[in-house]
């Protein structure tokens, strides 16, 4: 089941579809998420996803969870997690991580709005640390055209074998609501969707690693 104790976030990545609904931080109230969750437990729900743009380290929420028994996904930026708070999020039931690492060099993540006090080797080390707590932890990466295949291929390898994934990068998609959708288009209309698909189609030349098929194209009007 799905569940959400925040929405929004307060960083401002280019490629995130984060306007409108997304952008200030707010929490919902933690009764409210504890009674939706015990409901759930109490219908034989074993695994919730946390559907938070950013789940923040919240060491009440975190530790309310640890008396539950549950187990729940997140995804999260994992830099703005200190050793302690992995250690209770592993704690609370935690056992899949998805990271937005998004590049592997500083300049190139600032060009994307992802800056970050730590360099990628202080980020890969508390992924390794999420990864002691935590069964499953991941770094997404995307493909902006700024990293040799070479170069991503030997971090990748790196990442993997201190048992954290790291997906084969994939070009950016232009969400309606980042601020790269609008630049490249403006303000999004009944359209957008169907747009910022068919650019996508356009720039992609070879199918992910997670892909066996080309998704169908989508028809934009005029
Ligand atoms: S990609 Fe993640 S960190 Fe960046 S703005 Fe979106 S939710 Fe926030």
């Amino acid at each position: 089941a799905e569940v959400e104790a925040s929405r929004g976030c307060p960083f401002g990545c280019v490629f995130c579809a984060r306007e409108y609904f997304r952008g200030v931080y707010r929490k919902r109230p933690m009764a409210t998420v504890l009674a939706e969750i015990d409901g759930l437990l109490s219908r034989g729900v074993e695994y919730v996803y946390f559907i938070d743009e950013l789940f923040l380290a919240d060491r009440p929420l975190l530790s309310e969870l640890a008396a539950r028994g549950l187990k729940f996904g997140i995804q999260t930026r994992i830099d703005i997690w200190k050793p302690r708070d992995l250690e209770l999020l592993g704690r609370a039931g935690c056992v899949s991580v998805e990271a937005g690492l998004e590049c592997l060099t500083p300049d190139v993540r600032a060009l994307l709005g992802k800056r970050s006090a730590m360099s990628t080797e202080q980020m890969v080390e508390r992924l390794v640390m999420a990864k002691s707590n935590i069964p499953f932890v991941q770094a997404n990466l995307v493909d902006v055209g700024c990293e040799s295949p070479d170069f991503v291929a030997e971090w990748r390898d790196r990442l993997h074998s201190r048992g954290i994934w790291a997906n084969d990068p994939v070009p950016i998609f232009p969400y309606p609501g980042s601020n790269i959708y609008r630049r490249k288009w403006g303000e999004p209309d009944d359209l957008a969707w169907e747009r910022a698909l068919q650019d996508y189609h356009a720039g992609v030349t070879r199918l992910s690693e997670l892909q066996d098929a080309w998704s169908m194209p989508a028809a934009v009007g005029s």
